[in-house]
């Protein structure tokens, strides 16, 4: 049956750098691949239009979809509004929605782009490194939440930091089968030290890892596992953590590779239904240039390919195509460097297409 793909370009650099991803789709449909997509409007635009970030419609749309690409939300024209109009909010708030939970960020260093890294390059050479974030719980959804004044006048901020059984259960799962795939290598990061949630999550991967006895699992603290990704990263092979915890984590393995525009992630419901976005944001300081990196975004409909529909070698193709034009020495500006062509966005786009023709 035909494959539905939402699209929802988003704000700042999104629709340019989306509009490459989709000139890769109308390739592969007319190559043949079984799949149709639809636009609608998320974040700040959706707000400008609709007053609101993500209209009940656009949600539907996305319930009804077999997969979601985004390109990114926000901006500085809509920081000054309520926390519950922001554009971020339409994000929380698919997740939530989708259930999409298991949040898959690999962190892989091209060869082409060893020196981009802030590294040394034998630290980082071959990363290939996948962390696994829970997305819908921890604190960043716990309640209560919120700022009171306490009876001294004073105001307190405060948040809620928790996490059920069954929560961590599935992720681990998704982190455990994500192992399996790879070099069966398991790092959970918590702070069972001090945060008793933690203790309960570390209790339940290692209830969980018996189902999986060819994984090997082991555990580190935040702060060592923060201090480790940058002292020696290639020790990790798959890492599992709360929402919170792999907010930080993912950003700091992403800029082991040096281009924040390279990387694509996926968030994945129970069935693999998945949202796919490049990890970084709507770029205002360069949108409508464009300037920007569309292959963060391309390689996001690759992922999305290999992990919600079962099109692995179509996947293969995108990734190799990729490869392809980093040989060929063609860079956009965000990974420059002397000698190389420098690329425009659209130009990008065109080159990863020509490579995959
Ligand atoms: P950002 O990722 O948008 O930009 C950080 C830096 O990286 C900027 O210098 C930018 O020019 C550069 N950059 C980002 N993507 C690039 C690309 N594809 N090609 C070349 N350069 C690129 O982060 P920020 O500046 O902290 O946030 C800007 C806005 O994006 C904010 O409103 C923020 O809330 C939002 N944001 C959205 C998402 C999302 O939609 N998932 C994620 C992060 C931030």
């Amino acid at each position: 049956m035909t494959k539905k793909i939402l699209v929802l370009p988003g704000d700042g650099i999104g629709p340019e750098i989306v509009s490459q991803a989709t000139k890769l789709l109308d390739l592969l449909i007319e190559q043949g691949l079984d799949v149709t997509y639809d636009n609608a409007l998320v974040g700040g635009c959706s707000f400008d239009e609709h007053g609101v970030p993500l209209t009940d419609e656009v949600l539907q749309q996305a319930r009804e979809a077999d997969a979601i690409l985004l390109g990114a939300v926000g901006g500085p024209k809509w920081e000054g509004y309520d926390i519950s109009v922001r554009p971020e909010k339409a994000l929380l708030k698919l997740r939530s929605e989708l259930a999409l939970f298991g949040n898959l960020r690999p962190a892989l260093l091209y060869p082409q782009l060893a020196s981009a890294s802030s590294l040394k390059p034998e630290l980082v050479e071959n990363l290939d490194l996948m962390i696994i974030r829970e997305l819908t719980g921890g604190i960043y959804f716990g309640q209560p939440r919120g700022i009171r004044t306490l009876e001294n006048g004073e105001k307190e901020g405060f948040n809620t930091y928790v996490y059920s059984e069954s929560e961590v259960e599935r992720i681990a799962h998704v982190a455990f089968r994500t192992a399996m795939l790879r070099n069966k290598r398991l790092c959970s990061v918590d702070k069972a030290n001090v945060l008793e949630v933690t203790e309960l999550w570390r209790q339940v991967m290692d209830r969980v890892a018996k189902e999986y006895p060819e994984v090997e699992l082991t555990h580190m603290y935040v702060d060592n596992a923060a201090m480790q990704l940058v002292r020696a990263p290639k020790q990790f092979d798959v890492m599992v953590t709360g929402n919170m915890f792999g907010d930080i984590l993912s950003d700091c393995a992403a800029m082991l590779t040096g281009s924040i525009g390279m990387l694509p992630s996926a968030s994945l419901d129970i069935n693999g239904k998945g949202m796919y976005e490049p990890i970084h944001g709507s770029a205002p300081d360069i949108a409508g240039q464009n300037k920007a990196n569309p292959l963060a975004t391309i390689l996001s409909v690759s992922m999305m390919l290999r992990h919600s529909f079962g099109e692995a070698q179509i996947a293969d193709k995108i990734d190799a195509a990729v490869s392809t034009v980093l040989d060929q020495g063609y860079r956009t500006a965000d990974i420059y460097t002397d000698g190389m062509t420098l690329l425009s966005t659209s130009e990008m786009g065109d080159a990863v297409l020509a490579a995959l023709k």
